[in-house]
């Protein structure tokens, strides 16, 4: 049973949006670019464990995609957890292409690809950290609890693991596998873990407990990159070729640059406007946004959603809130 399910993050939203109203020359966009890759990258490594999972059919298992739980003034991110009466199974995702090279002793992961080495966190210890987390979490929460499993998953099935020697039977290192292999892994979990340690009750309590927790990562994205929202350029933007600003005729939006128009092209600007501005909008700051001196114009572009405030002082939500 899928209790949170998967979904583009909104750092890749943002990112996107903040990449199509910079300036084509703005000396940051290489580099929102090469961060955008990666998350992509990243998230399609988890859409493919997600698959995988989706094949857990029996509702003992409740599974939550990308949960990001708030502790001691922190923040701790599991990309999936598997709860169920016997076992919590932790498991962190990574799509690292080429051949990856793990050194159980030293703890330490290396990636060649394309005639590059380069290094990269220790997955084990970043799951291990993560269990000490939710251990202290449940604490917190007064929880009962089921023993922390972990698994470090490649999501990429072409990456070459390579072990510079065999991990003991009891290490964590053991907990390292491909994508494919984690409904086998799962079956043996099944097969060691066989005690129930927490009822239909508990479970429900637990699982609500971690989605009221739960906290989207909604971080302003521009100090990120050393820049302000002046940077940005404001207007309707062209489906076609991204061109901003389209002009608004007839009550339609027409581009200049390609010719091509658009009935409802302000909805996206709305939408990058809660993505990159203000998670509410007035009136008058949409008139701003998308370049339309008229007010009623405003007023029906926005009036499907919800308000709060009165007359002038309106303003109306994000509705993904
Ligand atoms: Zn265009």
């Amino acid at each position: 049973m899928i209790c949170k399910e998967l979904k583009i993050p909104i750092i890749i939203e943002k990112s996107q949006a903040l990449l199509w109203r910079l300036p084509l020359n703005h000396p940051i966009i290489p580099l929102i670019e090469k961060d955008l890759k990666k998350r992509k990258a990243g998230y399609n490594g988890e859409a493919t464990v997600y698959y995988h999972l989706s094949f857990l059919k029996d509702k003992k298992y409740k599974i939550f995609y990308d949960i990001r739980i708030p502790l001691f003034s922190q923040y701790f991110q599991i990309d999936f957890l598997v709860l169920t009466p016997f076992y919590i199974l932790i498991i962190e995702v990574k799509n690292i292409s080429g051949t990856v090279t793990i050194d159980p002793l030293i703890r330490q992961l290396t990636r060649t690809y394309q005639g590059l080495t380069e290094g990269f966190p220790d997955p084990v210890s970043q799951v291990q950290r993560q269990t000490l987390l939710l251990q202290k979490w449940f604490s917190l929460h007064k929880l009962k609890y089921p023993p922390i499993k972990h698994l470090v998953v490649f999501s990429n099935p072409s990456t070459i693991l390579h072990f510079t020697e065999t991990p003991p039977a009891d290490s964590p290192y053991r907990e390292i596998i491909h994508a494919q292999n984690i409904i086998d892994k799962i079956k043996d979990l099944n097969e060691t873990c066989v005690k129930e340690i927490i009822n239909d009750k508990e479970i429900s309590k637990v699982r609500r407990t971690i989605l009221k927790d739960h906290q989207e990562n909604e971080s302003d994205i521009f100090p990120t990159y050393g820049i302000s929202k002046n940077d940005i350029m404001t207007g309707v933007r062209c489906e076609n070729c991204h061109h901003i600003p389209m002009t608004r005729v007839r009550a339609s939006w027409f581009c200049n640059k390609c010719s091509a128009s658009s009935k409802h092209g302000h909805m996206k600007a709305i939408r990058d406007y809660f993505l990159l501005i203000n998670e509410h909008i007035t009136n008058k700051e949409l008139r701003e946004f998308i370049h339309v001196p008229s007010r009623t114009t405003a007023y029906k572009m926005l009036k499907d959603l919800d308000m709060q405030g009165e007359k002038k002082a309106a303003f109306y939500i994000n509705p993904d809130k």
